[in-house]
Formats: structure tokens, sequence, C-alpha cells
């Protein structure tokens, strides 16, 4: 490709809007165009290091065993209200009506499909197991599309589904797909940590992310130091904290005139004490049972550990009028006194139940109640102890410390059982004649976030440092002089040779300044230059030089090419898998 007829618009400024390193270059190096909020065209090199991406991940699942297929983006919703996640998926989810007032969804994933067409195919063990996948569009109304490509509203995502008859078959294709993920992750030179995620029905650790760490993350990794344990923060299970002692005997618990306050910060300061001495009372509700949780003020709810201790339910904070209904207050005075008959279930954070005495709200307007006391001043009957809170600073996994870093998850991969097969009816016939479900499997990749999370890592103030094997070109040959006809023809030759090897080649032969050219070319990254000026060709020479280093070296014209090809090879191998 010759620079002077690609479509590379590169721009100085960075956008006003872009917050990740990866998001400014990628608009300034000419490789995506925002067309609206979390939507982007890709350009050239954009779409270049994209197809890259594409074919190693293509690449990797088919040696896995894994077959491609394509289904459709635009799906019907009543595939969706037959598992349910129509409403599970809740506003995240794009729908549309056609014109003849059938409902639509654009697939945000695709179990619902893929696992419709097993349904229907699949009939004997005989061909158990399958594996089948797909590379193509997803759309998600995401609240809070940001980092350009990282959280996007239209991406484009590997997604894979397998099949098994039996649990042990379900572990061979698991770890077929994890072992090719590590294998894409590598080749695509990414520095990536694999993390326990929420292990869903299955039970065990059904479910790992593979995550870039890197400060524009948002997903936080939680591991201890010795490498020992690592999950997402969803998932990460803290130790319960040493229970505190009482100083001394505690007074009888006393009601306090809290008129309209009923935040943590506000009560704390009204009653000088600290978020870590209150306990918050949130009352949710799963489609037909109330639930209070209790957690300490300066803690949080992880609703994703509240949804497994319901049995996997949908679960959501009440609404105000049931919230009034099992208090008998405003929203804002909830407390655990009193109100065990009010709900189905009563869920205790261990960090509360290390606690000796509590100030909680009193289920009365405009007031709290002091020196609480579990046991001693509510009813604990139907109270169930667990760890239903997110992981702070300062806690613990299995007596090891735990630590804390951002990340940007690049792929999932996940044990679904038999929830998708039972409900959409993928049976097939075992050797003795009876029906049982396909036991399922399926694995994302994020193929936008791959080329992101790269430029996260890859990078200097001068622009992107790009992995060779995912770099829109290989080798850039920048003619310094293009006007002079020697340096212009030693380029060409040298380009020449290059695509005659089967090298990625792009050749700059505008007719510009060499600053100018020098910015470009460090802003796109290539990850080799062969430099052609017109002091070194006199020498007989050119420059060779590797965007992630300083220095370049200088190489016989004749060499050049030879020199380049090497160079490829050994950059190549580093990332082998
Ligand atoms: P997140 O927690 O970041 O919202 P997710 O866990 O919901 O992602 P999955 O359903 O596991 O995402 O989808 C598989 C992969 O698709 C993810 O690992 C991620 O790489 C990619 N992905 C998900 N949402 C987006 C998005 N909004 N923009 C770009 N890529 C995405
Ligand atoms: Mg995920």
């Amino acid at each position: 490709m010759r620079y002077s007829r690609m479509f590379i618009p590169t721009v100085k400024e960075i956008p006003a809007d872009a917050e990740a390193a990866s998001h400014k270059l990628m608009i300034r190096a000419g490789l995506i165009r925002k067309v609206a909020s979390g939507t982007y065209t890709y350009l050239p090199l954009g779409w270049r290091s994209l197809l890259k991406v594409i074919a190693i991940v293509r690449e990797e699942m088919d040696k896995a065993g894994a077959q491609e297929i394509l289904v459709p983006s635009m799906q019907p919703k009543e595939l969706w209200d037959r598992t349910g996640r129509s409403t599970d998926y809740g506003p995240t989810m794009f729908s549309l009506e056609d014109r003849h007032g059938r409902m639509n969804v654009l697939g945000p994933t695709a179990e619902e499909v893929f696992t419709t067409l097993v349904a229907g195919e699949i009939k004997s063990y005989k061909q158990l197991p399958i594996n089948l996948y797909q590379i193509s569009p997803k759309f998600r109304d995401e609240f809070r599309p940001r980092f350009g490509t990282i959280r996007a509203r239209e991406f484009i995502m590997k997604d894979a589904y397998s099949f098994d008859k039996s649990p042990a078959d379900l572990d061979k294709s698991y770890q077929a797909m994890y072992d090719a993920y590590c294998r894409v992750f590598k080749r695509c030179g990414l520095e990536y940590v694999i993390v326990e995620a929420e292990s869903g029905e299955m039970g065990g650790s059904g479910s790992h992310q593979f995550t870039v760490p890197c400060e524009s993350g948002e997903d936080t990794i939680v591991y201890t130091e010795d490498g020992s344990y690592a999950a997402n923060l969803e998932r990460a299970d803290v130790d319960p904290l040493a229970k505190e002692i009482a100083n001394a005997d505690i007074p009888p618990m006393e009601e306090v005139h809290t008129p309209n306050i009923g935040s943590i910060e506000a009560v704390c300061k009204f009653l000088n004490t600290e978020p870590r001495q209150m306990v918050k009372t949130m009352i949710y509700s799963t489609e037909n049972k109330t639930v209070a949780v209790l957690i300490r003020g300066d803690h949080d709810v992880n609703e994703e550990k509240l949804r497994l201790a319901v049995g996997g339910k949908h679960i959501e904070l009440a609404d105000e009028a049931t919230i009034e209904k099992v208090t008998g207050a405003k929203v804002g005075f909830a407390g655990p006194v009193g109100i065990a008959d009010k709900v189905d279930t009563i869920l205790i954070d261990h960090a509360v139940s290390a606690m000796a005495v509590w100030v909680t709200g009193a289920n009365k307007t405009d007031y709290h109640i002091k020196n609480v006391v579990s046991g001693r001043d509510f009813n604990m009957n139907n109270a169930q102890r667990i760890d239903i809170r997110y992981a702070v600073e300062g806690d613990m996994h299995k007596g090891k410390k735990l630590l804390f870093k951002k990340g940007i998850e690049v792929g999932q991969v996940f044990k679904l059982g038999s929830k998708y097969s039972e409900k959409l009816g993928a049976k097939f016939l075992r050797p003795d004649g009876r029906e049982a479900p396909c036991l399922m499997g399926c694995y994302g990749i994020g193929i936008n976030r791959i080329l992101a999370s790269a430029i996260e890592l890859g990078n200097d103030d001068n622009g992107i440092i790009w992995p060779i094997t995912i770099a829109p070109f290989e080798v850039l040959v920048t003619s310094v002089n293009q006007d002079d006809e020697k340096v212009a023809q030693v380029a060409d030759d040298i380009y020449q040779q290059l695509l005659g090897n089967g090298i990625d080649v792009l050749l700059d032969d505008r007719v510009l300044r060499g600053g100018v050219k020098f910015k470009d070319a460090d802003l796109i990254g290539i990850p080799i230059r062969v430099t052609v000026g017109k002091k070194s060709v006199a020498e007989g020479n050119v420059e060779i030089k590797l965007r992630c280093e300083s220095q370049s070296q200088k190489v016989p014209i004749e060499k050049a090419a030879d020199k380049t090809i090497e160079l490829v090879s050994s950059l190549k191998e580093r990332l082998m898998a």
C-alpha cells in the first residue's frame, strides 16, 4: 500500500470526549471516527488491525474444534421471552418493532439463537460434542458508553457455544476454549490475567474472565500477592472479620430523633459516629419474595453475590411502596428491629455479624436507634449470615491480604449447564434411550477491546506502539525525500522486495517534510520503520528502527529487505503461542 493513496486522516487535536489513551490515539492515528455515542466507523488502518485480531481468533477457534457460523443480529424477542432474558437484560437490550407489529431485539449475545438451532438439529448423543461460534456485531444500549471502543453500544464479539452430553465432556470443551483464549491473547501481544468470575448455576469455578490490567479498565481485579487467588470484584470472596468485643456493658437501645436525616453521612454527622458503626438495612425484591440485607455503613452490597444467595433469581432494590410496607416508615429509616416477620429472608453480611453494637434505622420516619445488639434486641431466627458485600482495601482472603487493580475484560468463558437447553428444548437421546438436556458452555471475546487494550499497553507520548501481529502494517518504508529520484527509487525497491516476500508493508511516498512523516509514523505506530533518506542513500545505507526502541541501525541498501524480513520474524516469534 502507498501512503499517498491511503485514507489515513491523522489529527493533532485530542478529542474532547476521549478519556482513555487508546480512545485518544485511535482517533488521532486515524483508526476510527465516532458516529454517535458508543458507535464508531473503522477507517482503513483500524479495520486492518481489527481484521488481524479476527483472523487470530478465528484460527484459534478452528484449531480448538469450534465451527464458524453466522446467526442474525436481529432476533425475535419471543426467543428471549422463553428464557426470561428479555426482562433480565432490561434497558441494555435494544428492541424494535417491525411493520407487522412483531417485536425484535438486536442481540447483545446469542445463547437463545444458538440453543434453538441445536434444539432443532441434534437428536442423539452421537452428534455431540459440538461447538459453534460466530464473529459478529453485538448491540448493547450501555448506560454509559465510554472509553471509545472499550464500552461501545455496537461492537464485534466472537461468541462460541458448546453442547455436551456429560459434565466431564463439558469440562473438556471449557478447557479447550480456555486454552484457546490464552493463545489468542498471547498472539495479540496482550499481558493478561485470568480471574475467577461468577460461577453461575454449575457451582465450583464455572467462569473465568481474561482481563488486561491497565488504568482505563472499568473492571477491578482482586488478588493475593502470592498469586494463589484472583477474582473479579463481583466474585471476590472475603474472610469474615474478627468479632468485635464490646468494652463495657452495652446500654439498652435508644431511639434518637433524626429529622430528615436519612443518608449515612448525614446520620453519622448528626450522631457523631462513623459509617463503620452503622448498619444499613436494604430491602430487595425478587419476583415473589422480599429480602432484607444488613450491611455495614461503609460497605456496599454486591448484587451478584446477592443474586446467587437467592438462588440465582433476578433481584432488585424494592420500590418505595414495598419499603414503606415492610418498615412502616419513609425510605431512609429501615432497620432490623421488628422486621423479621415482614420479610421472607434476612441476609446479614459477615462484617455486620462481627460488630458488637450497631446504629440502625428505627423503622419509624425520622428516627434511628443506637446501642442495638443483635440477638438481644431483635429476632435473628430466619437470618442467614453470609458474605454479601464487595471486597474493600484491608480485606483478606483465606488469611491473605487482598490487593486491587483495574483492568479491561477482553474475554469470558462460562459453564452454563442446562439453563438454556432446558428452556429451549436442546435435548438429546442418551445411549440408554433416555432424554437429557445438552450441557452448555458459552465463550465471548471482545474483538474491539483487544485492539483498544493493545493500545492501552503499547503507547508513548508520540503515539501507538503495536504488537506486530495486530498492527495495521508490519513495516513502514519512509521515503524521506520523495522528490529525490534516487531516494524514491531505493524506497520503492525495498517496498517491492518486502511485498514479494509476503510482508505487510506501507510505503510512505508522500511528498512532505521528513518531520511530518516521522510524526505520523510514530503516531500510527507500525512496529518496524525503514527510513530511506538522501544522506544515508548517498552512503549506500538505509536506517532500520523498531517503534518500541529509540536507536536505529544503519543497514546497507542491498541488505535492507533481508534484515527487515528477519526482524519481522523475530518480532512475531516472541508472540507465538
Ligand atoms: P462488561 O462487564 O464489561 O459489561 P460483560 O461481562 O457484560 O462485559 P460479556 O457478556 O461477557 O460482557 O461479553 C463478552 C465480551 O464482549 C466481553 O468480555 C468484552 O470483551 C466484550 N464486550 C462486552 N460489552 C462490550 C461493550 N459494551 N463494548 C465493547 N466490548 C464489549
Ligand atoms: Mg463478561
